[in-house]
């Protein structure tokens, strides 16, 4: 946004937007708080031209209300009770200063440096050497901290300029060049609603990748609900794309609508399942997650829980909350969404941890269902009782159609976790839904049947720390020749194995009261339980 700063007596005493002939006390309130913005100078009396912007990375953290940085910048300069918090964000760069003499334009940016006024980057180039320039600045945009849509080029000598002259409406010694191809068309494959840490939901189009202004596109903003709605988009719509301002890619237009299914929004917020909220912010109605905080919280530890689970190197707690705040990442499914041009954008990513953290994701493009169900977050499934569901259904179909009665048949089951696994599956259709979509869910693989083994009929249970082997370990033994693992001491348990190094467990306690009251089941050492276990390899082999 232009604006003109004017130092009285050296110090900044009144700033207005050009153009618009907005000047006044907020605007001026509002610019000495920019950061980095000299309130004195060492010059008496000075006009200085330039812009006000925000850098992107700064946009990037509170940009889910705002269509670009330009509106933002705009409509935080021109607030009347200004948002001190929000004023950080913003940047000044000057382009021109006025009530000095120059020989040279290069003299004048100097000596903005000098009175340690922030610049617009210029370089000095030869006549020839300016197609070469422009190009350069062309490819380089998308590293830049700002969004431009062109450079200006102007002579050097200030005696060119009074030569050349101006025309009614602009100078001849300045020439804007504006970029080249920054709309394109592709076809709409999905729409995903981003939740932002501050619980505002925004529709983002997954189109099929394109190439603007030489980035290759896969994902453009949809701005709000009010666009959303607005565009009335279908799988498979025909749309224009355009790079508003040269970084930020926007669905300008349907072309072509389609006859796919029309996309809706979600009633409910897609990240912690809560209510959502319509809400009016200025010209436009938004999608917000009724419980912001609790959502943000929720949120994290699934995205993390699923990553760890699946083994997902790279994706810790600090790249995963940069990708929420890029928008990249709102729930499970989005990890499968991720495309090389998402990473790209992300700060500070460099291009091989790109494609380690891409290659990641396409490892668990098949997941075998144990993983799944653990990766799923259901309460109190984790590794073993995910694994018992596994072993028992086979399948995810089979174990979404189980009721509470078929999970309470399996030892080990209590009636707290049946109805926590098939309520939470329920509560998670849509994200399990979701993740098929993206994800293949292998069957757990075929046993042998439990009585087959030289150990059918036999169970086993675990107290204190073994010698020789890690629990798992033991409990793999025992299954792998047929036993039975439970997670308890019950009646119907066979033996109870004590590590060697124990303290007195509720398990020991209670098993040594089954005893006394004459149920089957013994107490063994470590030792005997090695033994029990060579025995039964022998009788098996
Ligand atoms: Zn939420």
């Amino acid at each position: 946004m232009a604006m003109a700063l004017h130092y009285v007596g050296g110090r900044l005493v009144l700033a207005g937007t050009r153009g618009s002939g907005t000047v006044g006390e907020d605007v001026t309130r509002n610019v000495l708080a920019i950061p980095g913005l000299p309130h004195r100078i060492d010059a008496d009396r000075l006009e200085v031209r330039g812009e006000v912007y925000m850098p992107l990375s700064n946009f990037r953290k509170v940009q889910d209300e705002f269509a670009n940085p330009r509106n933002l910048t705009a409509g935080t300069l021109k607030q009347k009770e200004g948002d001190r918090e929000r004023l950080k964000l913003l940047a000044f760069a000057a382009w021109e200063l006025v009530d000095e003499d120059f020989e040279t334009d290069a003299e004048r940016f100097a000596r903005l440096d000098a009175l340690g006024i922030p610049t617009v980057e210029t370089r000095i180039v030869p006549r020839q050497g300016l197609e070469a320039a422009i190009s350069e600045w062309s490819e380089r945009r998308d590293e830049l901290d700002m969004e431009i849509d062109g450079i200006v080029v102007r002579a050097n000598r200030i005696a060119e300029h009074l030569r050349l002259g101006n025309t009614e409406h602009h100078p001849r010694w300045a020439v804007a060049f504006k970029f080249q191809g920054e709309s394109g068309q592709t076809h709409v494959e999905d729409v995903l609603w981003s939740v932002s840490r501050n619980g505002t939901i925004t529709p983002v189009a997954l189109v099929s990748p394109i190439t603007l202004s030489g980035a290759t596109i896969s994902r453009a903003s949809l701005a709000n609900l009010s666009r959303f709605e607005e565009l009335g988009l279908r799988r498979g719509s025909l749309v224009e794309v355009t790079r508003r301002g040269g970084v930020i890619p926007y669905v300008e237009r349907v072309l072509d609508e389609g006859d796919g299914p029309r996309f809706e929004p979600p009633d409910h917020c897609p990240s912690c399942g809560g209510p959502v909220e319509r809400r009016r912010i200025r010209e436009a109605e938004f999608l917000v997650c009724a419980n912001p905080e609790s959502c943000t919280v929720a949120r994290m530890r699934d995205l993390e829980h699923f990553a760890r689970v699946l083994d997902m190197k790279g994706f810790g707690p600090k790249t995963l909350e940069r990708m929420m705040d890029a928008g990249l990442i709102s729930t499970p499914e989005d990890f499968f969404r991720l495309r090389r041009a998402d990473l790209a954008a992300l700060e500070r990513l460099g291009e091989k941890s790109a494609e380690n953290l891409l290659s990641e994701v396409e490892r668990n493009r098949e997941i075998p269902l144990a993983k799944f169900l653990e990766a799923l977050g259901l309460p109190h499934v984790g590794p073993k009782y995910a694994r018992i569901l596994a072993e028992r259904f086979g399948t995810l179909e089979a174990l979404r159609k189980a009721r509470p009665e078929d999970l309470l048949a399996i030892e080990g089951i209590s009636e707290i976790i049946a109805n926590a696994v098939v309520e939470g599956l329920a509560e998670r259709s849509e994200r399990i839904d979701g993740l098929l979509r993206h994800v293949r869910v292998l069957p757990h693989r075929e046993r042998k049947r439990s009585s087959d083994g030289p150990l059918a009929g036999k169970s086993f249970v675990f107290t204190g720390t073994l010698s020789r082997m890690t629990r798992e370990e033991a409990q793999a033994a025992v299954r792998e020749l047929g036993g039975e693992t439970p997670s308890g001491v019950s009646r119907k348990l066979s033996y109870l194995v004590v590590g060697a190094e124990h303290r007195p467990s509720s398990k020991l306690r209670k098993a040594q009261a089954l005893v006394e009251q004459g149920a089957p089941l013994q107490i063994v050492d470590e030792d005997t339980f090695y033994r029990l276990l060579d025995e039964a390899r022998r009788a098996g082999s």
